[in-house]
């Protein structure tokens, strides 16, 4: 079928191939040309592409039931999936709300945190800050915490304007401070937001733990993750990680904040924890947070496919296979076979800026002068040619404008946790 007969758009027409079938960290085209998926999709596809053991066990419960709506029936799978992300998180992390995908999660964290303040005397507290650059989604509430022009340009008239601070892109950042010091510099940078919106009205501050899309897998000093937590607890402030890139071993820890030993109050997750096996998504809480919403009258939030059986299953043969495999070590492991190599690459072009990232989240970025990181032309449209160049090469990579939307090119590197050192 050509394109011009195609009923179909998503941002734009879509001249890709069509897809035939995936195997381990390869998809293969209609034509038969072989591709590596060097960015899981959209950094989805964790364990790889037509894992049979999964296939198989999602497969079992399609024979038992589809849907079984959560109002009329308990499941198994869902039950299940529930314990066992429990048992990957951090203590005091118990209690678990399924969604279908990211923005679902980030939007279901922002509600509980709120219906939470409600039940704690607090109606006043409802502004949620978030950074900039950042990606949170693209639903209104998400889109509203995501700090990235071109998406919110077409409906900011439409959009709450939640405060935003600045992400610790550090990369940019030409100060003489130590890193520990530039760390605190952006922590602080929250706290005097706090200050400035008035602390008794502040909800929750919502960051992703290492970047995404937005920034590039931007990682902040270690110093500023403490900080920040302890600048939210100062305040009464719930600290919600956006995981849905990171989560589910990603960056070679089940969930990026063990990484800095923090606790959030709120994670969500997506992406990696279905892993393309099912659209899939969860937000994880401390049953501190969840038990007075739910004997206050209920979580006022819901969406007709949480917590479906199939899904669930997929979700739950997906966290099975991570562990029998030893997934999150292996990505911790290739993360720096993976560094090393774009490290090297680093040294032999010019034009390679910066490269950064935590296990198998990592990136690049094109400069036009390495000392000032002024990004290249605008005009020449880099990432698109390069992101081309690469595809019609068979390899995936995935790139978007950076600096919040506005100018620069960084090019994402995450390929499915199942990678061997000799495939990067
Ligand atoms: N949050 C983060 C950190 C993301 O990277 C994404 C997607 O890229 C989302 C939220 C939104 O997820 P979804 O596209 O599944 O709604």
């Amino acid at each position: 079928m050509s394109n011009e007969a195609s009923y179909l758009f998503y941002q734009s027409r879509n001249p890709r191939p069509f897809l035939d079938r995936g195997e381990g960290i390869y998809l293969f085209d209609e034509n038969g040309k072989r591709y590596i998926d060097g960015s899981s999709g959209a950094m989805v596809s964790n364990i790889g592409h037509s894992n049979p053991r999964v296939l198989a066990k999602i497969k079992a419960q399609m024979d038992r039931a589809t849907f079984g709506y959560r109002l009329h029936f308990r499941t198994h799978p869902s039950e299940d999936l529930a314990a066992k992300t429990v048992s990957l998180m951090p203590a005091g992390l118990d209690r678990v709300f399924f969604v279908s995908g990211g923005s679902e999660a980030v939007e279901s964290a922002v509600k509980l945190a709120r219906q939470y303040a409600l039940t704690q005397g607090q109606p006043q507290r409802y502004k949620v800050i978030s950074r900039f650059p950042s990606y949170h989604g693209c639903t209104f509430g998400a889109l509203d915490l995501t700090g990235y022009d071109p998406l919110r340009e077409p409906f900011a008239p439409m959009l709450a304007g939640m405060p935003k601070v600045p992400a610790p892109a550090t990369y940019l950042d030409r100060d003489n401070l130590t890193e520990e010091a530039r760390g605190l510099k952006y922590a602080e940078l929250l706290r005097d937001q706090i200050v400035q919106e008035g602390p008794e009205n502040v909800l929750a501050f919502v960051m992703e733990p290492v970047g995404g899309a937005s920034t590039g897998a931007l990682v902040a000093p270690d110093s500023y993750y403490g900080r920040v937590r302890e600048i939210c607890d100062e305040f009464g402030v719930l600290l919600i990680y956006d995981e849905v890139m990171t989560g589910a071993g990603r960056t070679g820890k089940f969930l990026a904040a063990e990484h800095w030993g923090i606790t959030p109050d709120i994670v969500a997750m997506s992406k990696g924890f279905g892993a393309g096996y099912a659209p899939l998504g969860a937000i994880v809480a401390g049953k501190r947070l969840v038990e007075p919403v739910l004997d206050a009258g209920g979580f006022q939030h819901g969406f007709t496919y949480a917590g479906n059986p199939l899904a669930c299953a997929a979700g739950l043969a997906v966290l099975e296979e991570m562990e029998e495999q030893g997934l999150v070590e292996n990505a911790a492991r290739m993360g720096k076979v993976l560094m090393a190599e774009l490290e090297s690459l680093m040294e032999r072009y010019p034009f390679i800026g910066d490269v950064r990232g935590k296990g198998l989240l990592t990136a690049f970025e094109f400069v036009s002068d390495r000392n000032t990181m002024a990004p290249l032309p605008v005009g020449l449209d880099a990432h698109t040619r390069l992101v081309e160049l690469a595809y019609a090469r068979g390899l995936i990579i995935y790139s978007r404008r950076t600096r919040g939307g506005t100018s620069g090119d960084h090019f994402l590197v995450a390929p499915p946790l199942i990678i061997t050192e000799p495939q990067i």
